[in-house]
């Protein structure tokens, strides 16, 4: 049995910020368990071989790969839009209970970004002047604009990001574990015990960073050890895969515009997510089911631009499992689809009417996802989010025109679970002391920029306790 001083579970965004900000100061008996791969031996299947073997990054071709476990996390083989605003990527301000105090982190997680090489050349700042003119266009559309300031890294230079850190981390001690699961947490007097498939670890201070991969592992751990929980929302939807010239005109202004509105059939919200200019949309698989997420690279180009269109759904009384809902949708949608995300033309989903290959070949949009299975999403998701959905789409041509053309291609299910949300202090503790937690699997943060931000402050809280 090995002790440390800080075990930290999950090598995502969450849980190597933690690391550093821990070697930052001076702690140096701390691991990192992950369940998946170290940054070089990740496999993505769209960064070409040459692009691969010039970073070391081992890579297979086409074949599906491991996109959300392993050193770097989720984000590894995203587009790696670091989103430099306190309310994008969860609610920082709400979280922190200040703007002042959560616009600093964000400073301090760009001067991070920038300490371990990442070129000014991804910093995106949207001229004010054009941010204007389109949130004019939004407010025509009933929709609300918001335009953040970005990093936006791209694939490879968030693997060149990751590999930097994750080195620096080994130099300064850090045991990052890899192909390690934590299967439970025990505590044991003053310290915890951490059973994994490669033994037992003990340590004084622990941090649960396990991602949205490990929310469902997390959400039973809370229940085991009686960690405080509030149930949150579950977004779900589609991810829409359009031209690249109708989003062109946003994106030139906008890297990455995030645009809300409430539906006026329900109320609902609906809201952009995660927009890939020239992107690619890719397959997420989870235990029992397959959802959809996007992606670009800095070289590889698509002729398409991906966004998610996602309705937040909240459960009450007496059901508030969000998870188990989501999850029930997911695994009906996989199972229409067998085994494959849906795919379907968005004139067909209007319509009501399945589409097939040979509907989906005479559209103009060429998928750039090309394993999945022509279907009727309006099976698979509620009625209730489809409507919400084709309301959005054709709010959005006002502002976007040939957003809602027929042939544009809609993936679905496309599905982010947030609902458990740890109760923690300032600190990032839970009501189990001595147990931090952080980052998206918690119910923290919706991206890389909360996710890194909660593990800075997981840090801070164990060294206050150390
Ligand atoms: C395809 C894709 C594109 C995305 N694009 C963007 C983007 O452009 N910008 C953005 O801000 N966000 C993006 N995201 C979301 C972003 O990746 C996440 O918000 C972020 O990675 C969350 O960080 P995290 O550290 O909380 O969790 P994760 O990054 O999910 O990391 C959690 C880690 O924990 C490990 N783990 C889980 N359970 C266990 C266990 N029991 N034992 C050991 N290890 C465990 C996993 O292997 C994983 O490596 C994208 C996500 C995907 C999938």
């Amino acid at each position: 049995m090995k002790f440390f001083d800080v075990a930290i579970v999950g090598a995502g965004p969450a849980g190597l910020f933690a690391a550093y900000e821990l070697a930052e100061h001076g702690i140096r008996d701390i691991a990192i368990v992950d369940a998946g791969k170290d940054v070089r031996y990740r496999v993505c299947p769209l960064i070409s071989a040459h692009s691969s073997r010039e970073l070391g990054v081992a890579c297979a071709g086409c074949r599906p790969c491991g996109v959300l476990y392993g050193v770097g996390g989720a984000g590894l083989f995203s587009s790696g839009a670091i989103n430099l605003h306190p309310q994008v990527g969860g609610d920082l301000a709400v979280l922190l209970k200040s703007y002042s105090r959560a616009e600093e982190m964000i400073k301090y997680l760009d001067s991070i970004l920038r300490k371990f090489g990442v070129s000014d050349e991804t910093l995106k700042l949207p001229n004010p002047e054009l941010v204007k003119e389109w949130e004019r266009r939004a407010a025509k559309a009933g929709a609300k604009l918001i335009a953040p300031s970005q990093r936006r890294l791209g694939t490879e230079e968030s693997i060149e990001f990751t590999i930097k850190l994750a080195d620096y981390l080994a130099i300064n001690g850090v045991k990052i574990l890899t192909e390690t699961v934590a299967s439970d947490i025990e505590p044991a007097g003053d310290r915890f015990k951490l059973p994994t498939n490669r033994g037992i670890i003990e340590a004084a201070r622990v941090i649960l960073a396990p991602g949205r991969s490990g929310a469902a592992w997390f959400s039973e751990i809370s229940k085991k050890l009686g960690i405080q929980t509030a149930p949150g929302p579950l977004d779900i939807g589609v991810r829409l895969e359009v031209p690249d010239y109708v989003m062109e005109p946003l994106v030139s202004v906008i890297e990455d515009p995030k645009i809300i509105m409430y539906t006026k059939t329900y109320d609902d919200k609906v809201r952009t997510f995660c927009v890939n200019p020239r992107g690619f949309v890719v397959a997420e698989r989870y235990n029992g089911y397959v959802a959809v997420n996007g992606m670009s690279y800095r070289e590889l180009k698509s002729r398409n631009t991906n966004l998610a269109l996602l309705v937040t759904v909240q459960l009450t009384d007496p059901l508030e499992d969000t998870i188990e809902y989501g999850r029930q949708i997911a695994m009906t949608a996989t199972k229409l689809g067998g085994g494959k995300p849906l795919i379907q033309r968005l004139g067909d989903l209007v319509s009501g009417r399945r589409s097939t290959w040979s509907r989906i070949d005479r559209s103009s949009v060429e998928p750039t996802l090309k394993d999945v299975t022509p279907g009727d999403i309006g099976m698979a998701l509620p009625y209730r989010v489809v409507t919400d959905v084709v309301e959005a789409v054709e709010r959005l041509d006002d502002m976007l025109p040939g957003i809602a053309s027929p042939q544009n291609l809609v993936y679905a299910p496309e599905i982010k679970f947030y609902s458990v949300r740890a109760v923690v202090d300032d600190w990032m503790q839970t009501n189990v002391k001595g147990l931090f937690v952080a980052g998206d699997g918690v119910g923290l943060s919706r991206g890389i920029n909360g996710a890194a931000i909660t593990g800075v402050l997981a840090a801070r809280g164990v060294l206050k306790t150390l």
